[in-house]
Parts: C-alpha cells; sequence; structure tokens
C-alpha cells in the first residue's frame, strides 16, 4: 500500500507574515520566497504594508496597524528594508516596529561564506554580534535645546542590560560557543555604558561554562579587524552594535549576505541587515543571499532544521561554484541578475 511511512512527521504550515519593504526589498523578498517555495518550506505568507507607502498614506508610525496585528497573530514575520529619510521627516519604521513589540534583541551573525573571497578569507570568523535594539540613543528622544545647539537623550536601563546580556549568553550556549564580549565606552559614559559593563560582570558570571571579557569598543573595531577571529559572541548597546555589526558584515563579504534576528518575547522579525539600496533598486541586480540566509534563521526559529539545511547546502554550492553570483559578491567583473542566481539556487536543491 503506498502509504506515507509512520516515522515520516508531518509537517504543518507556520503562518509568517512578510513585509516586502521599500528599494530593493520586494526583489529580494521575492527571491527569498522563491526558493523557500522550491524547497517545499511549509510557510503560509501573510504579506502587510510598512515603510515609505505608508508614510504617504499618512501613517505616521510607517507601520499599518494591520501590519502590526498581523505580527501579533503570526508572531514571526520576514521583513525588507525600510527606507527612513536621512538627516530629516519620519522617524523609523523599523525602530516603531521593533519597539511595538519590544523586540530587544538584534542577532547577527558574521560567519565566512563559502566561495567568498574577502581579504579576511581563510581565518576562520564565526562569531555573532548581539545588539540592544530598542534603548540607547534610538529611543527617539532628540530635540532642539535652542538654535544651533540639539540634544539626543541616551537611555540605557539595567533590566534592558540584563535580558541582553542573558540573550548573548544564551546564544553562546545554544551554539557551543565559549566567550562572550561585553564592547562598551564606559570609559567615557561611565553611567549609561559602564551600566552594561557593571551588569555584564554580575550576570555573566552565573555562567560558569561562558568565559567573559570587557572591551573598550573603539578597540573593539580594531580587534575586529586585525584579528577577528578571536571574537564568538560580543554584546553592545544599539549605536555601537549597529555600526560594529556593519563593520563585521565587511569582513566576510558585505551587506549583501549579513543577516539578522529581531527577538522579543514572544515575536521574531527576520531582516537583511542592508537597507533599501536605491542606487540598485529596481534593476534586478540586488544580492537576495542576506534575506535568504535570515529566512534560514527564521525557519530554524520554527522548528523547520531540515529545510534550512537543505537550502543552505544549495546557497553553500551555489557560493562555491562561483558561476552565477550577483555583483557584489561576483568574481568576475559583472554580476548576474537576481534571477538568475535564484534559479541556481533552486537547481542545485
Ligand atoms: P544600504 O544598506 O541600503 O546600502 C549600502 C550599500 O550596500 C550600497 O552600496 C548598496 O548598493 C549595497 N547593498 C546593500 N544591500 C545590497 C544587496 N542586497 N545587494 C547588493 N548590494 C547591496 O544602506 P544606505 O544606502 O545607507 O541606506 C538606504 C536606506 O535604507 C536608508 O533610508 C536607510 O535608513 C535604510 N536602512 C534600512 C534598514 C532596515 O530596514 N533594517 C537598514 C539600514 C538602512
Amino acid at each position: 500500500m503506498d502509504s506515507i511511512p509512520p516515522q515520516l512527521p508531518v509537517r504543518s504550515k507556520v503562518t509568517v507574515t512578510a513585509i516586502p519593504g521599500d528599494g530593493i526589498g520586494p526583489e529580494v523578498m521575492r527571491a527569498t520566497q522563491q526558493v523557500l517555495a522550491a524547497a517545499d518550506a511549509q510557510v503560509e505568507w501573510e504579506e502587510a504594508l510598512a515603510g515609505a507607502e505608508a508614510f504617504r498614506r499618512g501613517i505616521a508610525s510607517g507601520a499599518p496597524r494591520e501590519t502590526l496585528d498581523s505580527i501579533a497573530r503570526t508572531g514571526v514575520a520576514l521583513k525588507g528594508p525600510l527606507e527612513t529619510p536621512v538627516g530629516h521627516g519620519e522617524k523609523s519604521a523599523n525602530v516603531a516596529l521593533r519597539k511595538t513589540f519590544e523586540m530587544y534583541g538584534n542577532v547577527r551573525p558574521v560567519r565566512e561564506l563559502p566561495g567568498i573571497r574577502t581579504p579576511f578569507s581563510g581565518r576562520g570568523i564565526d562569531f555573532v554580534v548581539v545588539r540592544e535594539n530598542v534603548e540607547d540613543v534610538y529611543a527617539g528622544i532628540e530635540h532642539m535645546q535652542t538654535p544651533g545647539v540639539a540634544q539626543c537623550l541616551k537611555i540605557i536601563t539595567e533590566v534592558g542590560c540584563e535580558r541582553i546580556l542573558r540573550l548573548a549568553a544564551a546564544v553562546a550556549e545554544a551554539e557551543g560557543r565559549r566567550k562572550v564580549t561585553v564592547a562598551t565606552k564606559a570609559n567615557i559614559m561611565k553611567l549609561t555604558e559602564g551600566m552594561l559593563k557593571r551588569v555584564g560582570e554580575q550576570v555573566l558570571a552565573e555562567y560558569p561554562s561562558l568565559s567573559n571579557e570587557h572591551m573598550i569598543v573603539d578597540n573593539c573595531a580594531h580587534q575586529m579587524v586585525i584579528r577577528p577571529e578571536q571574537f564568538d559572541v560580543a554584546v553592545m548597546t544599539n549605536m555601537n552594535g549597529d555600526i560594529l555589526s556593519d563593520l563585521a558584515a565587511g569582513l566576510v563579504g558585505g551587506l549583501g549576505v549579513a543577516p539578522s534576528a529581531n527577538l522579543g518575547d514572544g515575536v521574531a522579525m527576520f531582516e537583511a541587515v542592508h537597507g533599501s539600496a536605491p542606487q540598485i533598486a529596481g534593476k534586478g541586480i540586488a544580492n537576495p543571499t542576506a534575506l535568504l540566509l535570515s529566512a534560514l534563521m527564521m525557519l530554524r526559529h520554527v522548528g523547520d532544521f531540515a529545510t534550512a539545511r537543505r537550502i543552505e547546502h544549495a546557497l553553500y554550492v551555489t557560493l562555491e561554484e562561483g558561476r552565477d553570483l550577483t555583483g557584489d559578491i561576483a568574481r568576475e567583473a559583472e554580476g548576474v541578475p537576481t534571477q538568475q542566481f535564484v534559479d541556481r539556487v533552486i537547481a542545485n536543491l
């Protein structure tokens, strides 16, 4: 009889909120969804709006109520980049989403990828930046004090420090890592940055399987460039983590290949580290690897390790083969269109 063998578990579909976003967002989202569909990932997408179009419709936060409702319902989102006017205009829709769902942890893995050659290749770079995601100068308290004098408040709380440090420790333990580096500017901002250092010493003492160290954040930037292989998990306040995780992405192939997860209690939102890349938007040449790797983090988050492994293998084979890569990582001068890269990944499934 042709029945399904009982040992094969029946995978139930998971509903995920998909926010295509701005600029190259819809292109890399489409590419990612194509690969997941070809690998038969059991995902049902609930598409939702956020970013530039929401601002155009007069939604001040950049994230409409229906989008927030969808994320609250599904608990899992895959998000494209959202454009934020630089230096003027609306607040960031990204910050609004992170704050609405108190997604306090931003986890950014930094790993050498097969076939991607950089000046750092072969060093064994494999670490995770854990960035605090809702406090610091991103709390949104910024104003003109007097004409010609602007002020932005840096908010750091003990609760915020403790939960990001525990997340860093949990990531280290879950991935069998040994060391947590707390990188701060505590030498100058003794109360705010100093709080992460001080709480770090207390909290990390509770994890005897992990060693921990403190590093001044500017030296951390220097160390990431001269000896990146020394890092395992590096935890930072919001702005330091924002900057150093982009630096770290540059060590392993750039923003086109850097994934991330925003984690809160009960909600997780996965997105590429990169922005909307307006210079290349609409040209069909963006690299979807960063969002695809973010989607693999998402599949593992919902427990579908087998599909994640299968897609990861196909992606790694594609990168290793070195043909059909997009311009940002192509070994020859010319890259191929996004769709040709996607077709190659699917052929390698
Ligand atoms: P960006 O990440 O969009 O682009 C920086 C550089 O990297 C550009 O040269 C771009 O062409 C390249 N790049 C980025 N992603 C790529 C990809 N997938 N494939 C190939 N090349 C890629 O940074 P930016 O120009 O500073 O920001 C543009 C907009 O994005 C701004 O409005 C900013 O606020 C927003 N932004 C959003 C997020 C987010 O939604 N999480 C993150 C960063 C920036």
